[in-house]
């Protein structure tokens, strides 16, 4: 374990395989001809590959093939659910236990950083498409960057002063620290990516604007899901009731939550949101940290690591109650719940709630004019088309709300699009 200090908490972050370890891990791989590990990745990394790499101790191609195929090869090694993509379809779960593909590709991008390895580099020719991406998470970063490496010139709006989208603002950095989101993000602006801080598309410029009067040949839309679902109960207005998200950027942020000492604080869901946003107040410093989920254990999204981890830190779970009403006076006192017998009930004092109950689009129509499917997400078809020519989207704007590795999936795929309509249009 290491420790990560950011904003107002220090955590313990996991460490990652030593030269020996990794060449211990790397050895256990069977190398197989149709590495069914590959089929188990979105983004289209190949692990048997960078695998067979590392055990001719080839750092750098490991690294090079990591990046290749996934610009955000860092922060994936960290948060990537492995256990359910490539390390479930791995061979040797019928033999031992899978291959640690993730802990082997954080190894390649840690030597990757340590040794200032330049794997990506710029194209030699560049071509006149010019695009603009609006957001810089893990969608619109690799989209840039396959743009990028193509020749094209991308240009990533982001409203914030930092990129990352959910790795910079959400994801606790005990599981993801801001260094590794950092050196992913500094190979993107290595392959030449430009990038405008605190530029909010939808209000003063639309994708319209990016469009017809600054020059771009297209827009990318990748704006994530940033307003936090209702609980729907009474009181929810109170103060001190959080979003799971607002919460986590407070806590990450410089003098956040400094009154955080001692306090009660209720988290309500049953995914790793939830999880994160209770470890982050138990080391913020609060002294009763208790989740409410309205399922079964069983059912809860969260890895079972990260319940563990929760448990580790003293954090209490009680499950199959949901939220019913919360009181006080102007701040949150307290919440009650009821059971999913439909008879018991609960009550408990709290100094602050938070809302882990998934994320929804903001509106979304002040940036561009597109089709809206479910829950105010772009409709984008075959490979990021939106409804408005020359606009495209993915990541969690168009699919609800998956994972960082979908996001540049869907990213990759956009941006070969782009360059299909861009060939069409005849910019090249
Ligand atoms: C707390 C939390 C923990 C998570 N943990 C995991 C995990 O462990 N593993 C995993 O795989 N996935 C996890 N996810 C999901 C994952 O983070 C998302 O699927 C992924 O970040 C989606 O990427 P995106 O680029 O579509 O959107 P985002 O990451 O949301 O990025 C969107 C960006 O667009 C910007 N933006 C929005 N609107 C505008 C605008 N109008 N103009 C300019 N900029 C704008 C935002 O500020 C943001 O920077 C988690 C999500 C949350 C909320
Ligand atoms: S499936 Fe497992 S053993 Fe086979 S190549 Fe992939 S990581 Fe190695």
């Amino acid at each position: 374990m290491s420790k990560v200090t950011m904003g107002g908490y220090t955590a313990e972050a996991e460490t990652g395989f030593n030269h020996r370890t990794a060449m211990e891990e790397a050895a256990r791989c069977l190398l197989c001809e149709d590495a069914p590990c590959s089929m188990g990745c979105p983004a289209g990394t190949n692990p048997g590959d960078f695998i067979r790499s590392i055990r001719f101790r080839n750092t750098k191609g490991a690294a090079e093939i990591i990046r290749e195929n996934n610009v955000l090869g860092g922060s994936c090694a960290r948060v990537c659910p492995y256990d359910k993509l490539c390390e479930e379809a791995c061979s040797r779960c019928g033999i031992d236990r899978p291959i640690e593909i993730g802990k082997l590709q954080r190894y390649a991008i840690e030597q990757e950083k340590i040794f200032g390895m330049k794997t990506l580099k710029k194209p030699r020719s560049r071509k006149k498409g010019r695009v603009a991406c609006v957001g810089a998470g893990p969608a619109s970063l690799a989209c840039a960057a396959e743009l990028a490496k193509a020749g094209y010139e991308a240009t990533i709006f982001e409203r914030e002063a930092k990129a990352g989208g959910v790795l910079s603002y959400g994801i606790t950095p005990a599981r993801l620290p801001q260094k590794v989101v950092d050196w992913d993000i500094a190979t993107v602006k290595g392959i030449g990516v430009k990038f405008e801080f605190g530029k909010e598309i939808g209000k003063k410029i639309t994708a319209k604007d990016l469009l017809e009067k600054q020059g771009f040949d297209a827009v990318f839309v990748g704006a994530g899901l940033w307003k936090s679902g209702s609980a729907s109960v009474p009181g929810e207005d109170l103060k001190n009731i959080l979003s799971a998200v607002g919460f986590l950027k407070k806590a990450r942020a410089e003098g956040g939550f400094k009154d955080m000492k001692g306090k009660k604080v209720v988290v309500i869901g049953g995914g790793d949101v939830a999880m994160d946003c209770a470890t982050t107040a138990k080391l913020l410093g609060a002294s009763d940290v208790h989740i409410w989920y309205r399922r079964t254990i069983e059912e809860a999204p969260a890895n079972i690591d990260e319940i563990r981890y929760a448990l580790s830190l003293g954090i209490t779970i009680t499950t199959n109650f949901a939220p019913k009403s919360f009181g006080g006076k102007t701040k949150v006192e307290f919440a009650e719940f009821q059971g999913r017998d439909g008879k018991s009930e609960a009550k408990v004092c709290c100094d602050y709630a938070v809302l882990a109950i998934g994320q929804q689009a903001e509106d979304i129509t002040g940036v561009a004019d597109a089709a809206l499917s479910g829950k105010g997400c772009i409709a984008a078809r075959g490979g990021g088309k939106t409804t408005v020519p020359g606009v495209f989207a993915a990541g969690d704007i168009v699919n609800g709300g998956k994972t960082v590795v979908e996001a540049v999936a869907a990213g990759k795929e956009a941006a070969e699009t782009i360059i299909a309509y861009l060939d069409k249009k005849g910019v090249k």
